[in-house]
């Protein structure tokens, strides 16, 4: 429980070693129009129940984790740009009471197009995937020939003064010497650059094996020519945020296979489907949507808080364990 302003009791989502959920991610959609080698390298699959949850629903999902002290929202997917109702969607999540931070994370294949109605509906950051600033290497890895438009919308996202964070999955044989790349772009802009580990998921193992990167040594090389380390705030995402005095954007590295990564777990993920997903590498989804259906804010927050029981300290993927998730897409990173 916490005590917030004029006295109010409220129940706050708190596991087992103390681990406090402020931020959910919530997916809208599977369904994904880029082909990405690390994660649908085949394209979208229409293989699953495309059941997605409505505005309705989501607006019960937002209002409970809020009435549950969440007050940052990332939407993701597959990829949520896909949904035409996105706009009304953002809106509802940044017009919850409690709510301060409303995300998106998108591949910004329309981003010039989508960015002003997002920016209407009160989006407060967005998250663009970046992995290659080589449009041909960028067409490459994604299987689009969109990274021009991607980076005209990233320029006007900053113009109507949206926060702006990039995200490049770190790969052995694509873009693993790109880090000169990266800090030259961000010299003159006011973006964080987050390079991500590639995880391991159950259907990119071979890609996996041949590709993993670890951050640590980009870490060293970092601090060792005059980057500092950026402290945490209580719904900051992963990434470890490193500043320099020359460059106006920040670089972010996010390890999830470096010691302690899930002691700082801050978030809970629901799935496009309603199911509850303690962790990104949990072994199944849990099924709350029939209190979501139902608009019962009262029974779903107190099975948010009875299955928050069961999440483990760690994701197990340093014992290559990735759940029931066989590729990101499926509830987004
Ligand atoms: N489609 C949107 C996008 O690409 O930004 C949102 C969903 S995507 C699953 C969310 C993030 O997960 C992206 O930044 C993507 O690069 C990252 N991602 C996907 N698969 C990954 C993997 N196996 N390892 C690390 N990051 C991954
Ligand atoms: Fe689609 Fe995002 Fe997966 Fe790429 S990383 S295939 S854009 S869901």
């Amino acid at each position: 429980m916490f005590v917030g302003n004029f006295g109010k009791v409220f129940n706050v989502l708190e596991d087992k070693f103390g681990r406090r959920f402020h931020y959910l991610r919530l997916s809208i959609t599977d369904v994904c129009n880029f082909s990405c080698e690390y994660c649908l390298p085949d394209g979208y699959q229409c293989d699953s129940d495309r059941n997605f949850l409505t505005v309705d629903e989501i607006r019960t999902i937002a209002s409970t984790f809020a009435s549950l002290g969440t007050s940052k929202i990332r939407i993701t997917g597959g990829e949520p740009s896909l949904r035409k109702d996105l706009p009304q969607i953002i809106k509802i999540c940044t017009q919850t009471p409690g709510i301060e931070q409303v995300a998106i994370t998108t591949n910004g294949y329309r981003l010039p197009q989508h960015i002003h109605s997002w920016a209407e509906a009160g989006l407060t950051s967005l998250n663009v995937s970046v992995d290659s600033l080589d449009p041909r290497m960028f067409q490459s890895i994604t299987g689009q020939d969109k990274l021009d438009t991607i980076l005209a919308g990233i320029d006007l996202a900053l113009e109507l003064g949206i926060k702006v964070k990039v995200n490049g999955v770190l790969m052995r044989q694509y873009n693993a010497n790109d880090l000169q790349q990266f800090l030259d772009w961000i010299t003159d802009k006011p973006i964080t650059f987050r390079l991500i580990e590639l995880m391991q998921t159950g259907d990119n193992v071979s890609f996996f094996q041949a590709n993993h990167v670890a951050g640590e040594p980009i870490k060293q090389t970092l601090l060792q020519s005059g980057w500092t380390q950026v402290i945490r705030d209580k719904a900051s995402g992963p990434a470890q945020e490193f500043t320099h005095p020359q460059y106006q954007g920040n670089i972010g590295l996010i390890m999830p296979y470096s010691k302690d990564f899930c002691a700082s777990c801050n978030r809970l993920r629901v799935s496009a489907t309603g199911k509850l997903h303690l962790c990104l590498f949990a072994d199944k989804g849990l099924d709350i949507r029939p209190y979501i259906q139902s608009g019962d804010d009262n029974g779903l927050a107190n099975q948010l808080q009875a299955l928050l029981g069961d999440k483990e300290a760690s994701h197990w993927l340093d014992k290559g364990m990735t759940g029931a998730t066989k590729h990101l897409a499926m509830l987004g990173g």
